[in-house]
Order: structure tokens, then sequence, then C-alpha cells
């Protein structure tokens, strides 16, 4: 490995090669004149909003991102039912004890662990992109329950609302909730209602005049036809390259590098520096090299911020001996479940997911049934919980991958509550459970913690045991967005650590 200076080193990101969105990154992030230069490591929610809010406090930074800047093109997942998507070799349903399949950048990386297995977001945008595309706001109760320390009034009143105009989110508008390929939705309300859950509308953060001119015939289906999540960057989707990221890159104090990993991090006297691994498409290494900071924010998500540290640590790399890093680890109190309502559904499910429900028969568990555009004729939901228990990632030298110890929560009073609550919205809709294949049943979408606040690092973001290091993503959560889908919660908690540390680097 050599280390080059920034001379030799001008890796114009395909980002500007392609003149896209990004176009205009600036290299004063990385001029060696600046007294101070951040890295970002991950272009997800939580690095999306630490790379504004630092550009725009005068803090030249550089945001590196392992994956690539998919354009306009649809995967196409869903609409094209061919079951993978292309350019993500990574294939959707990994098994257990077989060997890895070959290296791609893609779309998702999968880790596949003993008793679950976890997708997240592999590009720039990271999980905005991939995700689909539901905001909700935690309530008060829930929220409380697992950020006790952090105030909700502030959250609801600056952070939540801050998060959801930059993105441009917006609930589900009437008439396109009346559209004919949104009777799903409809049914999920009237047997929600029917059940006694409270019915809601949260924010998404889709253009919801794309999904009109779809519906109006203008232009082709693709979000109403249910192509959602795990697409291309399709035009009707608000990821953050479309509005954090190209925000922070016009200000001319931000660069985004695609394809470009982060191996490793080593305490300097003077900051942090990140052994980069650059990429190509296909995954192949085309360098290494290494790149400097005064300050550095880990965004690389809740799978691999624990994984570059615990490995660092391990490595001697960083000598902070943080031995709460990869504790307190979650799958959010996620179950999917899917019903065979009695009137099935027929046709395509319009997308995004924008129809939520919560019950709270039991107080202590209210639980959030998240409908989701299925693509058989049935009904799809995600029902999240508060979770009893937690487990814990560790990180695995020989195989270089994170090991997931965390023990099906099955029994708890939480999966307990998650089924009741099933049991009576079936009862309602007179429907019958579908049992979902093994890799959906056991994959989950919303992994959280690792890094967790009041634990592994304060009320910031800081870790404890080293200076100006921070993780700003969905890390610092205890396994849970309280009953909610967590992006929404890992933004605004990003937004929240920013307003404090930005002014003050
Ligand atoms: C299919 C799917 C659907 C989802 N749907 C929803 C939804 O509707 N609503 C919701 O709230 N949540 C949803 N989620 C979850 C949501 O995407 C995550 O909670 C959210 O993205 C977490 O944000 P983050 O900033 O913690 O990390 P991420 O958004 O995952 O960003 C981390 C980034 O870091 C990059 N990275 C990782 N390691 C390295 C490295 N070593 N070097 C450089 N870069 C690195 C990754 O490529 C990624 O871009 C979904 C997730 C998936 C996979």
């Amino acid at each position: 490995m050599r280390t080059i200076t920034r001379r030799q080193f001008i890796h114009r990101s395909s980002l500007l090669a392609a003149g896209t969105a990004l176009a205009g990154c600036s290299d004063s992030s990385n001029s060696p004149g600046s007294a101070k230069h951040a890295i970002v490591i991950g272009s997800g929610f939580g690095g999306s909003v630490a790379a504004l809010r630092l550009a725009e406090a005068g803090i030249p930074v550089t945001v590196l991102e392992r994956g690539r800047h998919w354009q306009s093109e649809s995967a196409n997942l869903l609409a094209g039912s061919n079951g993978v998507a292309p350019d993500n070799t990574r294939p959707l349903s990994p098994v257990q004890g077989e060997p890895d399949p070959p290296r791609n950048t893609g779309l998702l990386e999968t880790i596949v662990g003993e008793t679950v297995s976890v997708q997240c977001g592999s590009c720039i945008g990271g999980g905005s992109l991939v995700y689909g595309g539901v905001l909700i706001q935690p309530r008060r109760e829930s929220f409380n329950r697992v950020l006790p320390d952090i105030s909700y009034d502030d959250m609801d009143n600056i952070y939540y609302p801050r998060v959801l105009r930059q993105i441009g989110a917006a609930p589900i508008p009437d008439d396109v909730l009346r559209s004919p390929t949104y009777e799903s939705h409809r049914v999920f309300i009237a047997d929600s209602e029917r059940a006694g859950f409270e019915v809601f509308r949260p924010h998404t953060s889709f253009d919801w005049d794309i999904v009109r001119r779809e519906i109006n015939g203008e232009i082709a289906p693709q979000v109403s036809i249910g192509d959602y999540a795990i697409s291309g960057n399709i035009p009707a989707k608000r990821s953050t390259d479309k509005n954090y990221l190209r925000a922070a890159v016009q200000s001319g104090r931000a660069e985004v590098r695609d394809l470009t990993e982060v191996e490793m991090i080593r305490e300097l006297p003077t900051g942090y520096a990140v052994v980069c691994c650059r990429l190509t498409a296909a995954g192949d290494v085309l360098e290494r090299y290494e790149m400097q900071c005064t300050h550095l924010f880990l965004a690389a998500g809740s799978m691999n911020s624990s994984k570059l540290l615990q490995k660092s640590q391990l490595a001697g790399e960083l000598k902070g001996g943080n031995d709460r890093v990869g504790h307190g680890w979650g799958t959010n109190g996620d179950q999917l479940v899917a019903n065979f309502t009695a009137v099935p559904v027929a046709g395509p499910q319009g997308g995004p997911a924008c129809i939520a429900s919560i019950d709270r028969a039991r107080p202590d568990y209210p639980i959030t049934s998240m409908h989701s555009p299925a693509p058989f004729p049935g009904q799809l939901q995600m029902l999240m919980s508060t979770p009893d228990e937690l487990g814990r990632l560790d990180y695995d030298p020989v195989n270089d991958k994170t090991r997931i110890l965390w023990s099906h929560d099955g029994a708890t009073s939480s999966a307990l509550a998650r089924r009741d609550s099933f049991q009576r919205l079936l009862a309602a809709s007179g429907g019958r459970e579908l049992n979902l294949p093994a890799f959906l049943r056991d994959t989950i979408w919303h992994p959280l913690g690792g890094t967790v606040m009041g634990d592994a690092c304060d009320n910031l973001g800081q870790l404890y045991g080293y200076r100006n290091l921070y993780v700003v993503d969905g890390s610092l959560l205890p396994g849970s967005a309280g009953a909610a889908n967590p992006a929404l919660t890992v933004a605004a908690n990003a937004e929240r650590i920013m307003a404090v540390l930005a002014p003050r680097l």
C-alpha cells in the first residue's frame, strides 16, 4: 500500500465523469492548506446529513462511499419479476454455508448470519436508494423507551421536520390512494380499522407528481405498479444523492468519491488516516491509498461502522480500546408477514409503502404494521415492535466478516405481541397467513446498533476513548427505532448531532 499526495491522486470519481447530479465536486476538501478536513465514511442517511452540515459550516469534507453512483436505471426487480437485480451478483437469497458470491459493488450487501441475515444499501445514497421510502416518526412513548436521554420534543419540533423538508417528503395524496393499483392499501386501511388499529399515512421520500403522471399514462408505470425498492436510482425516489449530497457538493466544500471502500482506520497525532481501496464497478481493486483528516465521521451503517472499528482496534491501528463497540445490536423488532385476504387484490400493487397502522392493544408493546405492496395477490406487512433482547456484532479477522450474535426473538414478549397483533389483523381481514420463503422470513432490512449512544459513545456520537472520531449512523440506535422504520430517526438523530458538532469544529 502506498500513501499518495493530492497531486498524485486527483481521483475524479465517476460522479464527475458522468456529469451527474453530484457533479461539481471540489478538491478543496483535500487541500493541504486546510487546517480542518473531515472525512465521512459512507453516503447513506447519516453520512449525507453529516456531509451537508459540515460543508455548510465551512469545513471541507470528503465522503468515501464503497458503492457506485447509480444513475436513473431501474433494476426492475418487481416489475421485471426476474428476481435478481441486474448488476447485483450478490444474490438476494444467499444460503448459510454456501460459498460467497463473486464480489460486485451492486446495490445491496447481504450479510449472512446463523439466526438472521441482513441486507443493507451499498451505493451512493446507501439505504436511501434501495429502501422503501417510508419515513415514519416514532410515537413519543416508543421513542422514549429506546432513547430516554434524547429529547423527543427537540426531535419532534426541529430535527424530524428538518429531514422531511430537506428530502421533500410527503404522505400519499388522496387522488393517488384512490387510483386502481392502490387497492391493496385501501383494503389494508379497512382491515386495520376493523381490527381497531390506528391508521396513518407516513411521509415517504417519493415525488407524488411523478407517480401521478404514471397513473395518468403520461409516463411508463414504475412506482405505481410496485417497482419502488431495491431499484436503481429511479426518478420518483428522493434518495439523499438528490438532496443532501447534491446540496453538499453544490456548496463547493464537499467531494463525494464513489467506489472507494475504507478498509482500515489509523490514529494519528493530528487526527486519522483511512486506508481506501478504489474499486471498479465489478468490485476489482484498482489501487489502495491513504487519506488523512482531522475529524472522522463514521456513517458506514450499523453493520459496517462496527466492523471498521472492531477491525481497526484489533489490528492495533485504533488504540482507544473501546470494548463496547458491537454491542446493543438488534433487528428493530421487525417481522415480515403475509396475509391472503378473503378478497385477494388482483393485479399489481402500487408503491411505495405508504400506509401504516398502530395497534395499541398492549400499551407496553405498541405494534406498527407497515403495509408493503406485494408482488402477489395478497398483503405484505412489516411488523415493528420494541425488542426485548439485543445481540451483538463480532468481527472475525480470519474471514474479514462480521458475525451476528443474536438469538432469534421468537418467544419474547415483544414477539408474542407481534403475533397477537397479526392474528387480530387476520381475523379482521378474514384472511389466512401465508408462509414466507425462508430467505424473506430470516432476512432483515433494519439493522441498528453496534455503537450505541450512552454505551460505546456519548449522545453526540463521540466514540469513547477517541478524540474527533464520531459515529452518525444507525449504529447509534440501540437495536430499535421505537416501533418504526428507522431511516427518518437515523437522519434526524444525525441532524441533532451535527447541529451541535458542526459549529464547534
Ligand atoms: C431493501 C431495504 C428497504 C428498506 N426500507 C426502508 C424504509 O422504507 N424505511 C426506512 O426507514 N428504512 C428502510 N430501510 C432501512 C434503511 O435503509 C436504513 O435504516 C438506513 O439506510 C440506515 O442509514 P445509515 O446511514 O445508518 O446507513 P446506510 O444508509 O446503510 O449507509 C451506509 C453507507 O456506507 C457505505 N459503506 C459501508 N461500508 C463502507 C466502507 N467500508 N467504506 C465506504 N463506504 C462504506 C454503504 O455502501 C452505504 O452506502 C430499508 C433497507 C433496505 C435494505
